[in-house]
C-alpha cells in the first residue's frame, strides 16, 4: 500500500482495545480477535499485519484492506552534536507535521511527543507559538509517536512527556486517552509515574485533571515569578492569573495527595534574578511540589540563555528551598530542540 492511498484508511494505531473489539466484529470475526490485535498492537509493536501470525489469513486480508496500521510517516531526523538528542519529524495523513524529540540522559531515555500542530496558547519564548494552532492530534498520532520513536531508541524508554508541539491540556480527551493507552498493562504497560502531562496552565482543566484524580505526573510551565513578568512571556497568564494557577496546583497536590512539578525556563534580563529566585521560594514553599530549572535553549528569537554565573546566583538562592530543584542543562542545544524548532524551521 503506498501512502497517498493512506487517506482512505483508518489506523489501528490509536485504537482502544473495546474499539478494537468492535472493528474485528464489524469485519465479522468473534471479539477476541480484536483483543489480539490490541496484544500485537502495543505489547508486540509490530508494524505490519502480516507479522501478526495467530490471525487467521483470510482476517488479516481483511484488515490490510480496511485499515493501516500507522497514522504517521517519519520524513526527517536530527542528531545532536553529542548524539544525546535526536527530533524526528511526522507527516499526518492530512500533511500536517509534528515532531517528537528522544532525549538519553545517562541511562535514561526518554519521548517528548506533541500534543497538537500549532497551538494557541502564544508563549512569547517559544517557535510552536509563531505557527498559530492548525489542528489537535488524535489519539493515535499521539500514541503513534512513541511507538515509531521506541524502535528508534538508544534503550528502554524510561519517562513520556507530553511537552511538545501543542498545549496537552488543550487537547484533554485525546490526551488522557493516549495515556491510558500508554499506561495500559495488556499492552505498552509504561507506568503511571512515568508519563508526565506538562501545561503551560490551563486552570479549568487542571481541575478536572484533579477531580478525575489520573495518576500520571502533572507538569506546569511555570516561567515567571510575579503575574506582570508572566503576562509578558506568556499571555495566556492575562486569562489564567499565576495566584489562581498555583492555587489550583496547591489543590491538586492536596486532593490527590501526590506532588506537581513546576517547570522554570531561566532566560537572561527575563528571570533569572536574585528577586525572582527569593519570589519563587515564597510563593512554593507552601506546596508539594519539585522545581525543574531549565537554562534556555537559544533558538535566535528575542530571548538568550543566562551567562553561568547568574545561573548559579540563581539557583544558590534555591538551596534553601523546602522543595526539590533540579537542573535541567539543555542537551538539544545543537540541533534546536525546543517543541517546534524543527518544523518551524523545515517550513
Ligand atoms: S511553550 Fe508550549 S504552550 Fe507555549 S506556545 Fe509553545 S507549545 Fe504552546
Amino acid at each position: 500500500m503506498n501512502h497517498s492511498q493512506n487517506l482512505k484508511y483508518q489506523a489501528l494505531v490509536g485504537m482502544s482495545k473495546t474499539q478494537l473489539e468492535s472493528f474485528a466484529v464489524s469485519l465479522g470475526e468473534q471479539s477476541y480477535r480484536g483483543r489480539q490485535l490490541f496484544d500485537w498492537l502495543y505489547h508486540q509493536k509490530k508494524d505490519t499485519i502480516d507479522e501478526m501470525t495467530d490471525l487467521p489469513a483470510r482476517f488479516r486480508n481483511q484488515v490490510k484492506n480496511s485499515a493501516i496500521v500507522h497514522p504517521l510517516i517519519q520524513v526527517a531526523q536530527s542528531d545532536s552534536g553529542s548524539k544525546r538528542t535526536k527530533k524526528f519529524l511526522f507527516q499526518l495523513q492530512n500533511g500536517n507535521q509534528i515532531e517528537s524529540v528522544l532525549m538519553k540522559d545517562g541511562s535514561r531515555n526518554t519521548i517528548c511527543l506533541s500534543t497538537q500542530v500549532g497551538c494557541a496558547v502564544n508563549c512569547d519564548f517559544c517557535a510552536t507559538a509563531t505557527m498559530g494552532f492548525v489542528q489537535n492530534l488524535s489519539i493515535g498520532e499521539i500514541v503513534d509517536q512513541f511507538l515509531q520513536l521506541k524502535k528508534l531508541s538508544f534503550g528502554p524508554i524510561n519517562n513520556v512527556v507530553f511537552m511538545g508541539m501543542g498545549e496537552p491540556l488543550l487537547n484533554y480527551k485525546n490526551v488522557i486517552a493516549a495515556a491510558d493507552l500508554l499506561h495500559d498493562p495488556d499492552g505498552i504497560n509504561m507506568g503511571s509515574k512515568r508519563i508526565t502531562i506538562s501545561t503551560a496552565g490551563i486552570i479549568s482543566k487542571i481541575k478536572q485533571f484533579s477531580i478525575e484524580a489520573h495518576k500520571y505526573k502533572l507538569a506546569i510551565s511555570l516561567n515567571a515569578s510575579n503575574q506582570e513578568q508572566r503576562i509578558r512571556i506568556m499571555p495566556i497568564s492575562a486569562t489564567q492569573p499565576l495566584d489562581e494557577l498555583i492555587s489550583v496546583a496547591r489543590n491538586y497536590t492536596l486532593e490527590n495527595k501526590t506532588r506537581v512539578t513546576f517547570e522554570y525556563v531561566l532566560m537572561k534580563d527575563i528571570n533569572e534574578k536574585i528577586e525572582d529566585a527569593q519570589r519563587l521560594l515564597v510563593m512554593l514553599s507552601s506546596i508539594n511540589c519539585k522545581l525543574n530549572v531549565i537554562p534556555y535553549n537559544k533558538t535566535g528569537r528575542d530571548y538568550v540563555r543566562p551567562k553561568d554565573e547568574n545561573i548559579q546566583s540563581f539557583l544558590s538562592i534555591l538551596e534553601k528551598a523546602p522543595f526539590p530543584v533540579t537542573v535541567r542543562w539543555s542537551k538539544g542545544v545543537e540541533i534546536d530542540a525546543g517543541c517546534g524548532q524543527l518544523v518551524t524551521r523545515t517550513k
